[in-house]
């Protein structure tokens, strides 16, 4: 049966990457070998990854503009501690907007580093808003945001104004729609959401941002040395690497990220439109700030849970749970997610309601 995979991170991926990337394991580019036993400094690799850093520069529209892009083990959560280690100062101060489960682990690994200012909170109502008109101080080393809150679905549409560098996490939207991305100083993302598969992150950081801190960075901590070493200071993870290679050019040929915004659009709205028309069903996140990656939805009446359920894999919808920390249900909607599936999705929920309505 064809299934229909809103998973929420490892997530989808378009078939024509996970065609080549198996293709990759079993004769790497008619070489006889396998990408996975060669050796990291082969040339047929080093320039897959040189390709992989320049087509994410490209696809965000910050060639040229003195930024570096990096693929670097470690999830999203090692680079809550690598931000803070490369750019809070020594007595310095670090400013977190907490909107979620995701932010709050990023603000409390920065504490280990020095003072930590909540600048922002949704965690009154449960994290289903963003916060609006965002006074930042104006003495902080850098203010973090995570643009799209995976766990809650809501997502920042527009950022605060602000002279202090921005740092983004944008693990659960990289490449889902346009941006000005220039107006941040680093952004990061784990690539098993909307950049390919688990085992890297993807950095991009402006160069002016590093070698300001005061304080000793060990080297697999140090953006400034992964720089130097073109994300080769240690062994990358190669496998990794080319999905997310595969997974940008895939995007590229799509159109870029103007062309996945316009496809983004019209899957959430389909699916918000049904979630809000649905008797049995209702949204949690606030309108305005739904977020277009992940719809999370609650049924009315609990009890009919084990049904939804057995229907949902009856007819092949799968990973529509709700993040285990909060319930519910959670379609996420990622690049690669056709929205025929959408439309299979939703037709499941209309079926639904005929029956226990
Ligand atoms: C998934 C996710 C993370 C955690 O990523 P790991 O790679 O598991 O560490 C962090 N932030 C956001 C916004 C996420 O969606």
């Amino acid at each position: 049966m064809k299934m229909h995979n809103f998973s929420s991170g490892p997530s989808i991926l378009p078939p024509e990457v996970l065609q080549k990337a198996s293709e990759a394991v079993l004769n790497f580019n008619n070489s006889g070998l396998s990408l996975i036993e060669i050796s990291h400094r082969d040339t047929s690799f080093v320039e897959i990854m040189n390709s992989a850093r320049s087509l994410a520069l490209e696809l965000l529209n910050l060639q040229g503009k003195g930024y570096s892009a990096l693929l670097l083990q470690g999830g999203a959560s090692l680079e809550f501690v690598r931000v803070a280690n490369n750019l809070m100062k020594v007595d310095g101060k670090a400013g977190y907007l907490n909107t979620g489960n995701w932010a709050n682990n990023a603000k409390n690994d920065a504490a280990y580093f020095g003072e930590v200012i909540e600048v922002a909170s949704s965690k009154d109502k449960n994290y289903s808003y963003i916060p609006k008109n965002i006074l930042v101080p104006n003495d902080l080393d850098y203010l973090h945001i995570t643009s799209n809150n995976t766990i809650y679905g809501t997502q920042f549409k527009e950022f605060p104004e602000t002279d202090i560098p921005l740092v983004c996490d944008m693990s659960s939207d990289i490449f889902s729609r346009n941006l000005d991305f220039s107006k941040f100083d680093l952004i990061y993302a784990c690539a098993q959401k909307n950049a390919g598969t688990s085992g890297v992150n993807l950095i991009v950081v402006k160069d002016e941002l590093l070698d300001k801190t005061n304080r000793s960075i060990p080297n697999i901590m140090n953006y400034k040395k992964h720089i130097e070493r073109e994300s080769m200071y240690n062994t990358p993870s190669v496998f990794s690497v080319y999905v997310s290679y595969l997974t940008m050019k895939w995007l590229k040929d799509l159109g870029g990220i103007t062309a996945a915004e316009r496809r983004n659009n019209a899957k959430a709205n389909l699916m918000y439109s049904e979630i809000d028309r649905n008797s049995l069903f209702y949204g949690t996140a606030a309108i305005e700030d739904r977020s277009t990656m992940n719809a999370t939805f609650f049924l009315k009446d609990e009890n009919q849970t084990k049904a939804f359920d057995e229907l949902c894999s009856s007819e092949g919808i799968y990973g529509v749970k709700g993040h285990r920390v909060f319930g519910g249900y959670r379609a996420s909607m990622y690049n690669a997610l056709p929205i025929t599936s959408v439309q299979k999705f939703v037709e499941v929920m209309q079926y639904f309601e005929t029956r226990y309505m």
